[in-house]
């Protein structure tokens, strides 16, 4: 059984100030013609990582609009997930793939949820690798079938790749971050469109500059010295090592300086604690390295706080999707240094919104240069927002998302303005 994901309301018209009112007014106008259009999400989990944070803000905001929308989670075991963890490693580079019998169990799970979702949507979006299958599967019960991707797909395992594309391959819409993300051999439409942060939700909504303060003090950060922070889940691939090293080069110059790495858990991912582990230790007992997880309590409030409250915001990544701690660190107007890879350079830009780096020692320069210059570093925060603000905000999103929609369903029935009545006389035609 798809489990549907309850949530909250929220109102476009909220963004306004934000996003800009002609640009709230060109959504609204996109999506006249949407109105009562039956939409379904799919993905694989309602809790943790970047999918779950963006459907909890645009599927209220579709809803908001008029769109008839639901967001249901897919049904399945630790076999499955097993699988589907090897196939997330193996399409971001990791050398290792399924085995047959493990390509079998993704198959038979896609098959289950295949047969249970309910039927009848103008539009399908499928998110991510786990239930990819479905469109091929009961390619009937919707129009109109997309496939998002939020991972980085530049370098896959070429056999796992290879063995996913013929269910992916025949998608009507697909959407990447990235143009590098785009995998060869894609029949439907490709569209490159990024992800985007909420900006009224708790994790980025303004907070005060004594509550950000108030809030850090609680985890023992003095206030009145500097404070470099990155949040990030503890994995290889964000690098805290190495966010360490950069820190001890950046106390030879900035004594005062402290370092806090945040970072969620999931209770069932031994690696995750393991790398954790790997990180205190590497940490040493430096009583100004403050390493937090949300066993500490730390949510968005505190996330919020945390990147609110620092002098340079690091996300120091090796390998990075997207990265959405990088467009929430700018939209607070922090000073910005991170990884020169994946989706970082796309909302930083070198020198002039922030900083770019290859190594612990780039970054410890960088961040000195921030932390010895606060004009520099405000102005770098300044541009920064301002970027993400026409970029990265979850109005450009649905805007992206109702194009999409309308082209779908132009495309299903050959006529403008797809309404619910046309959609539902047209069902057999799909
Ligand atoms: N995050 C959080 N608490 C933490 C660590 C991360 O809420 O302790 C959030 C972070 O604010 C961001 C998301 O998890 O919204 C991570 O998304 P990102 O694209 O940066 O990286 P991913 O984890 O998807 O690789």
């Amino acid at each position: 059984m798809l489990q549907p994901v309850t949530l909250g309301s929220k109102t476009l018209a909220d963004y306004t100030h934000i996003f800009g009112r002609d640009e709230i007014a060109e959504i609204r106008e996109l999506a006249e013609p949407l109105r009562g259009a039956r939409v379904v999400h799919v993905s694989a989990t309602a809790f943790g990582g970047g999918v779950a944070e963006i459907l909890y803000t645009l599927v209220p905001l579709m809803k908001d609009v008029g769109i008839d929308v639901e967001w249901q989670i897919i049904y399945g075991r630790e076999e499955f997930f097993n699988a589907t963890k090897l196939m997330h490693n193996a399409l971001q580079g990791a050398p290792e793939g399924l085995t047959d019998e493990q390509w079998d169990v993704w198959r038979r799970y896609n098959e289950m949820n295949a047969a249970e979702l309910p039927g009848g949507w103008d539009v399908a979006i499928v998110h991510d690798p786990q239930p990819a299958a479905l469109f091929p599967l009961v390619p009937e019960k919707a129009r109109g079938w997309v496939w998002r991707c939020h991972i980085d797909l530049s370098t896959p395992h070429e056999d796992t790749i290879a063995r996913l594309l013929p269910y992916i391959q025949d998608y009507p819409q697909t959407l990447f971050h990235m143009e590098q993300y785009v995998p060869a051999g894609l029949n439907g439409k490709v569209n490159v469109v990024p992800p985007a942060i909420d900006p009224l939700a708790p994790k980025n909504m303004a907070l005060s500059p004594d509550d950000a303060a108030y809030v850090c003090s609680q985890f023992g950060i003095d206030v009145d010295r500097p404070l470099m922070v990155q949040v990030s889940r503890f994995d290889p691939w964000k690098d805290p090592l190495g966010v360490i090293d950069a820190y001890r080069l950046v106390k030879e110059t900035v004594p005062g300086v402290q370092l806090a790495l945040v970072g969620s858990m999931a209770s069932d991912d031994p690696e995750g604690w393991d790398f954790y582990n790997a990180t205190v230790a590497h940490a040493d007992g430096d009583p100004d390295i403050f390493i937090l997880n949300n066993f500490n309590n730390v949510g968005a409030i505190e996330v919020n706080a945390f990147q609110s409250q620092a002098d340079v915001v690091v996300q120091k990544s090796i390998r990075e999707g997207f990265g959405l701690t990088v467009s929430e660190a700018l939209w607070k107007g922090r000073p910005f240094v991170g990884g020169d890879v994946g989706g970082i350079p796309l909302q930083v830009e070198q020198g002039v919104s922030g900083y770019l780096v290859r190594s612990p020692e780039q970054c410890a320069a960088r961040c000195e240069d921030i932390l010895l210059d606060p004009a520099l570093g405000k102005a770098l925060g300044r541009r920064g927002k301002a970027h993400v603000r026409k970029h990265f905000l979850t109005p450009r999103y649905l805007r992206d998302y109702l194009k999409i929609f309308t082209e779908l369903l132009e495309a299903g029935d050959g006529a403008a303005g797809a309404g619910a009545a046309s959609v539902s006389d047209e069902e057999d035609a799909a």
